[in-house]
């Protein structure tokens, strides 16, 4: 995580940076100016010129010198024609004011210079966000359960998952106990021996100080009991025989609310300085930013980053920012890609030309640091939304088969540019087909369900998990070198076998797995990696079943 005092004083150096560029960015256009004036009708030296009034007249606005800004507008304005578009040739009458208005730039740029920085509104301004990290940790849970078989059963249930279970077998037990806190969550049987009702065990917990989110398991199904649970200020009611996956389910919720992901936002901006500034800002909200001043680099940048929304600058050479949306609009996979314009453009029809272009908002510099994180952090919000109904498998909330196939691409091309370690695991249940035959397909959903909350609730957030194929999951750990993968994996197949699944007629059964690994060290591209773990799978079930196997070295 990166310190915010660390983020701010990275700002203040850009804003010292842009000061201290101020007289070289004049001279660029004091330039490009009379490259123009000596051949007025080359349209390529015009735009030369249009940029770099522009990148002034958009970074001032960002650092906040204003009075650069005005004044770059104004030349803007003379180097554009009726349509807004930059000119491609000047008319003699054009010079005079041009020539003004470009030494009024020039000098305000160097004047500016020898003044100290204003203090951009970024600084001061942008809020700060705090975020969970970390993996989930273990849990204890209290049980205030009297029949001791019927806790015993629970309690050994909820093992599997990570749950420590302390059973008390009346209230008396639990006032002798001051430590509570270590404790979760309380289960608690309506009926104890001391007396039996919901409000009864509150008022009792109440009495002992005991504050712990109550759930109630008992046998009573009625209105009135579940009413006076409800004004007992209950987090859950379960009716005896619990479903244990519903159980579980619930505490997943409660306890473990899914870890934010921060968002991945991607800057295009030709212009270093406002790239580097804008992606700070977003940083400084707890976004992962990255950045790229060429728009031929977008697309591959895309895919390595894995981002989930584009904020582009208007104006770039070679190719302006409509055209680059109209580009990566062209690829099925970013259609839902939320782009954003970040420009100077005021004049709003050609704003509308961007939006056209399959832009989902049009953003003016300079942008008030809340606004700007609020508009991107919304529009990220609802695209991830769209892309889990759109990437997840139905049944299991997992990834599906083609998402974690692109995934491993961008995972595995990650951590070779970043050098960091990454084991992949493919998960296939064993004789799934007797399962189905003897229990029923019903049955057989629930166990591939039951493999999938295990797995979302073992592994970490930054670990992808994708329903590969029928009854088949692809795991993806990054950060994670063979021999530690070996032991996540040997521990879900473990307590997967532990799983304890109801079928009709009281019937209870346990199912296995077979995983095969690979570690990217070992191969270069993900087909191979993929092919490895299928191989590895393979070895695994030819072994007996119920284990792990390594895919060997390529050449070895
Ligand atoms: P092995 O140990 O070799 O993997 O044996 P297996 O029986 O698991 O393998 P096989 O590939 O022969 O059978 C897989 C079965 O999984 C067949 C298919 O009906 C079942 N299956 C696939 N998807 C689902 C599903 O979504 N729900 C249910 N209930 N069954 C499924
Ligand atoms: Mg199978
Ligand atoms: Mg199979």
């Amino acid at each position: 995580m990166t310190d915010r005092s660390a983020i701010e004083a990275q700002l203040a150096q850009l804003v010292v940076a842009f000061r201290e560029q101020l007289p070289q960015r004049a001279t660029e256009v004091e330039e490009a100016w009379a490259a123009v004036q000596s051949s007025p009708e080359e349209a390529e030296l015009l735009q030369i010129l249009y940029r770099g009034v522009h990148n002034l007249s958009g970074s001032a606005a960002t650092f906040g010198y204003a009075s650069i800004t005005e004044t770059a507008r104004g030349v803007e304005r003379l180097l554009r024609n009726e349509k807004g578009h930059p000119l491609d040739a000047l008319t003699p009458r054009q010079i005079a004011p041009l020539a003004t208005g470009i030494r009024q730039l020039t000098g305000i740029c160097r004047s500016e210079s020898m003044a100290t920085e204003p203090i951009p509104a970024a600084m001061s301004k942008a809020p700060a966000t705090s975020r969970l990290v970390g993996s989930p940790p273990k849990h204890l849970l209290w049980l205030l359960e009297d029949d001791a078989a019927q806790a015993e059963a629970l309690a050994g249930a909820l093992r599997p998952y990570g749950y420590t279970v302390r059973i008390f077998p009346n209230l008396n037990t639990l006032s002798e106990t001051s430590d509570w806190e270590e404790a979760d969550a309380l289960l608690a049987d309506i009926e104890m021996p001391e007396g039996g009702s919901p409000a009864f065990i509150h008022d009792q917990l109440d009495q002992r100080g005991i504050k712990l989110p109550l759930i109630f398991v008992t046998v009573h199904d009625d209105f009135a009991a579940r009413l006076e649970a409800t004004r007992a200020g209950e987090q859950g009611y379960f009716v005896k025989p619990v479903a244990i996956e519903d159980v579980v389910d619930h505490l997943e919720d409660l306890l473990m609310p899914e870890p934010e992901t921060p968002f991945r936002i991607l800057v295009v901006d030709d212009d270093e300085v406002q790239a580097r500034y804008h992606a700070l800002m977003l940083t400084q909200a707890g976004m992962l930013t990255e950045y790229v001043t060429e728009p031929g680099e977008v697309l591959e940048r895309l895919q390595t980053f894995d981002a989930e929304l584009l904020l582009l600058d208007m104006y770039m050479p070679g190719c302006s920012g409509d055209e680059l949306a109209r580009v990566v609009r062209q690829h099925a996979r970013y259609i839902t890609l939320p782009i954003v314009f970040l420009s100077t453009e005021h004049n709003s029809s050609r704003q509308q030309y961007a939006l056209a272009a399959g832009a989902d908002d049009f953003l003016v510099k300079p942008i008030d640091p809340s606004r700007l994180i609020s508009v991107i952090s919304t529009r990220a919000a609802r695209a991830r939304l769209l892309a889990s109904l759109m990437f997840r498998d139905g049944m299991t909330g997992l990834m599906t088969h083609s998402t974690i196939r692109d995934r491993l691409k961008a995972e595995l091309s990650r951590a070779r540019r970043e050098g960091g370690e990454l084991t992949i695991a493919l998960m296939d249940l064993d004789h799934f087909k007797s399962v189905n035959d003897q229990h029923g397909h019903a049955v057989g959903d629930l166990v591939i369900m039951g493999l999938a909350r295990l797995l979302r609730q073992r592994l970490r957030a930054s670990d992808l998990i994708g329903r590969y194929g029928g009854e088949e999951f692809l795991l993806i750990l990054p950060q994670t070198g063979c021999e530690r993968a070996r032991a996540i994996v040997e521990e879900i197949r473990a307590d997967f076998s532990a799983l304890t699944f109801r079928a009709l007629g009281n019937v209870s059964l346990h199912v296995t797995l077979s995983a095969g690994l690979a570690c990217a060290q070992d191969y270069d591209e993900s087909e191979k990696l993929f092919a490895a773990a299928d191989k590895a799978l393979y070895t695994a079930k030819h072994g007996g079943r119920n284990q792990s196997a390594f895919a060997p070295p390529e050449n070895g």
